[in-house]
């Protein structure tokens, strides 16, 4: 479980604290029965330095003359950590040092937290908080062929039983991410797809682990001024809660039983008319 690799995005990190604080401390059964299935590793702050400055990025740093490294045209060298799993990149040492630490580990399934600019249901006009997110799209055209289809019928699993639990309460409002009106992702580069793809870098994943993998957005970035301070309780509550409904829906094998149809037949969102990816521009669904 992997918080605030965008620097700007808090929550992740504070849903993080609450859930180890249950995982760690709660004799309810939910928490005890997730103990016994599973060893959780959470990552509560991916991008340390650019949670310090509150940016989504990190700044690659001299450490010889203590100065951000400059690039060509004399500008800082921002990296988007969240971009830097790819075959030519790991520029930022975190990466690879949560890449390791990922080969190391080789988890069963992974949840990533993030944050996303203020969003509302485009049919009712009611505010959106909780995006759930597939960083590449079911039924699109990377997923499908990994593994079979497996991930793609599992990512489905796992957010279509997270908005199972989660829809019910009055101030979650919650749909499918998406990049704009009939657009959705096919992002090859990032963390979790990285994972799902079973990405060998330097051969320190010689043996092609992979894992499927989800992210969550909370609508209000910091930069979005009050709107996320004044709510910050609800929205870091909805990740609590989306967090543990994962969690707890593997741990009880619920998750598996979910008809994985749920995410495109009833959660709400946009039609599905293109992918935005980072490998091909954008690609129509046709
Ligand atoms: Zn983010």
């Amino acid at each position: 479980m992997q918080g605030r690799i965008h620097g700007n995005e808090p929550y992740g990190l504070d849903g993080i604290l609450s859930v180890l604080k249950s995982l760690a401390t709660s004799g309810a059964k939910q928490w005890r029965q997730i103990r016994e299935e599973f060893t959780v590793h959470f990552i509560p702050v991916y991008n340390p330095d650019g949670s310090e400055m509150n940016i989504r990025h990190t700044i690659l740093w001299d450490r010889a003359t203590d100065t951000p490294r400059l690039d060509a045209n004399g500008n800082q060298q921002r990296i988007d950590l969240n971009r830097d799993w790819a075959p030519t990149a790991f520029v930022a040492r975190e990466s690879l040092a949560w890449y390791e630490y990922w080969t190391m580990v080789k988890p069963a399934y992974a949840l990533d937290i993030h944050h996303q600019g203020l969003k509302r249901d485009r049919d009712t006009g009611e505010a959106i908080t909780f995006s759930l997110g597939i960083s590449l799209a079911p039924g699109g055209p990377t997923l499908p062929g990994i593994q079979d289809g497996e991930y793609d019928v599992l990512t489905r699993q796992m957010q279509s039983h997270v908005w199972l639990e989660t829809k019910d309460y009055g101030f979650i409002g919650i749909d499918k991410y998406d990049v704009g009106y009939g657009t959705v992702i096919d992002i090859r580069g990032g963390v979790v797809s990285a994972m799902m793809l079973g990405l060998d870098y330097g051969g320190l994943n010689h043996t092609g682990h992979s894992n499927p993998a989800v992210f969550f957005e909370t609508s209000g970035n910091t930069s979005d001024g009050s709107i996320g301070h004044k709510a910050r309780g609800k929205f870091v509550r909805q990740n609590v809660l989306g967090m543990t409904a994962w969690l707890d829906g593997l741990a009880d094998g619920s998750v598996f039983e979910v008809d994985p149809d749920i995410w495109h037949d009833q959660i709400p969102g946009t039609p599905v008319l293109r992918y935005f990816t980072d490998w091909g521009g954008i690609i129509p669904a046709e």
